[in-house]
């Protein structure tokens, strides 16, 4: 109904071939937005500036897509775009960034689901004729693509929000299964291609596919997360390329490519990051072993020291260097750090940040968090960039951050986070920690670092030791 009024008004002004140019000019310009708003989220300086022009272009594209004359009904768009926005800015308002990821990994997994149903619906409605082969392969891609991306993200938010284990889950005969399963994927794909009308074999495809989803994830965990994340939304997006193909949307297809490539080199970067390859985080968990994490004697002692304590050695340092890490985060902390970063500049010392790639819970989090409270980004630097200046710093401060100072990544072969990458922090000439108790962090593993003797840990809330720490400069320079 509220289509028809709608065409009638733009009818009025253009006729049919002007609307078709018009929304494919839309397209255009949106596709030029998108790739506009990943360059510019390349550096935290233009990142909001790239948020703003990809938002915009989303915009463009769902009016232009809006004024389609394949557009069926409006009213069940527009009472589904109500919905679905009403949803999100209330998930959005209460989720607290400590829960991004695994928002994120529903976000992947509705999106996802979303590319499935249109090509579970196209095919039930008897879209798809027997020598449609190329129509076939679209819609296989999407529904392959999107079953397996919506279990996988499901079983990445159950790991991330701690309802299912966050550690490897293995069992016996997961090798066999997970290649019967690939197999089965392919020959049944490959048959439905040659013969599109098998429609029993495309239903059991996208079963086949949700269950692959399950035991893809499954035996992927601890470190390995942030890798698993980026490659679902790598997954998500290629899905919505194949919706591209199957709806014949150019936007789409050029959006969904995006977001594919996009999360491919995320993945690859973290791998890096991780000093690992993506077929071992992918495959290496299949029917290895689980590893004696933690079997290591710990030697050393613990020194801990009141903020005070701590405060009067920053005072004598020349040289500092931060880390903030998942904690920092947790305790919302960003804003005391920079209180104390702007008060040991003023006092002339060369003041620093260290950031890890995988630092936090989502790529980017520790930019995020000092960006929102205002830290230079001059002041920020990279691992590769600021690793060796540790050897030649005073004090690091280590801010809630674990797993990426742990120096087991680089000694303790045994060790689930071996060959990551990790800050040199204990290099300095003393490191101070802040958290609250011995916990250990996301992978679960002790930190040798801590017992180490240049090390000073200084218990509690990192927010309110910040705060303690900048009263005592002030009093000492009283
Ligand atoms: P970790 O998870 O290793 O450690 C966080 C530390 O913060 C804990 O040891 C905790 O100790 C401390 N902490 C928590 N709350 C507070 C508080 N209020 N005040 C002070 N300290 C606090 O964090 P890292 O950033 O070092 O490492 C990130 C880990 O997360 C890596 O293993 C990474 O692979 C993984 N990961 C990263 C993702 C990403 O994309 N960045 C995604 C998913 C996982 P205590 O409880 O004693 O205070």
């Amino acid at each position: 109904m509220i289509e028809n009024y709608v065409r009638k008004i733009f009818t009025a002004f253009a006729g049919d071939e002007e609307i078709r140019l018009a929304i494919g000019a839309s397209y255009l310009i949106a596709s030029v937005l998108f790739i506009l708003g990943l360059k510019f989220l390349n550096s935290p300086r233009t990142a909001r500036r790239g948020m703003f022009l990809a938002e915009a272009g989303m915009a463009l594209a769902v009016i232009a897509t809006l004024l389609d004359h394949e557009v069926v009904s409006l009213e069940w768009i527009l009472l589904g775009l109500f919905l679905g926005s009403v949803a999100g800015y209330i998930i959005a308002m209460l989720t607290p960034m400590t829960a991004m990821p695994q928002r994120t990994a529903l976000s992947h997994a509705f999106g996802a689901l979303a590319a499935a149903l249109v090509g579970v619906t196209k095919y039930y409605t008897g879209h798809v004729k027997p020598d449609d082969h190329g129509l076939m392969i679209a819609l296989g891609f999407e529904v392959l693509l999107g079953a397996l991306t919506f279990t996988g993200s499901m079983v990445a938010f159950g790991k991330l929000q701690g309802l299912l284990p966050g550690a490897p889950i293995q069992y016996k005969g997961q090798n066999f299964i997970n290649i019967t399963t690939i197999f089965a994927l392919v020959a049944s794909f490959g048959y439905l291609i040659y013969r599109p009308d098998a429609a029993t074999l495309f239903y059991v495809l996208a079963a086949i596919a949700l269950v692959f989803g399950v035991s893809l994830v499954l035996p992927i965990g601890a470190a390995d997360m942030p890798v698993v994340m980026s490659l679902l939304n790598a997954y998500a997006g290629l899905a919505g390329s194949a919706t591209g193909f199957a709806l014949n949307n150019n936007v789409l297809i050029i959006a969904g490519a995006l977001d594919g490539a996009s999360g491919v080199i995320l993945s690859i970067i973290m791998t890096k990051a991780m000093n690992r390859s993506l077929t071992n985080v992918l495959f290496g968990g299949f029917g290895a072993p689980i590893a004696d994490a933690g079997t290591r004697e710990v030697k050393g002692t613990i020194k801990s020291q009141s903020a005070e304590e701590a405060a009067a050695i920053l005072d004598v340092a020349d040289s500092v260097i931060f880390v903030p890490g998942y904690g920092m985060a947790v305790s919302q902390a960003q804003h005391s750090c920079k209180k104390l970063v702007d008060y040991l500049i003023k006092k002339g010392k060369n003041v620093r940040f260290a950031i890890h790639p995988v630092a936090g819970r989502m790529p980017g989090h520790m930019n995020v968090l000092l960006a929102e409270a205002g830290v230079d980004y001059d002041l920020l630097y990279d691992m590769d960039a600021i690793n060796d200046d540790f050897a030649t710093t005073d004090v690091s401060i280590v801010i809630g951050a674990n797993d990426v100072v742990n120096p087991a990544a680089k000694e303790d072969k045994s060790s689930p986070i071996y060959g990551m990458p990790i800050l040199n922090v204990d290099a300095s000439r003393t490191v101070i920690v802040l958290k609250r108790s011995m916990n250990p962090g996301f992978s679960g593993i002790e930190n040798e670092l801590f017992y180490k003797d240049n090390c000073i840990m200084v218990f509690g809330d990192a927010k309110k030791t910040l705060e303690e720490f900048v009263s005592a400069l002030q009093e000492l320079d009283a």
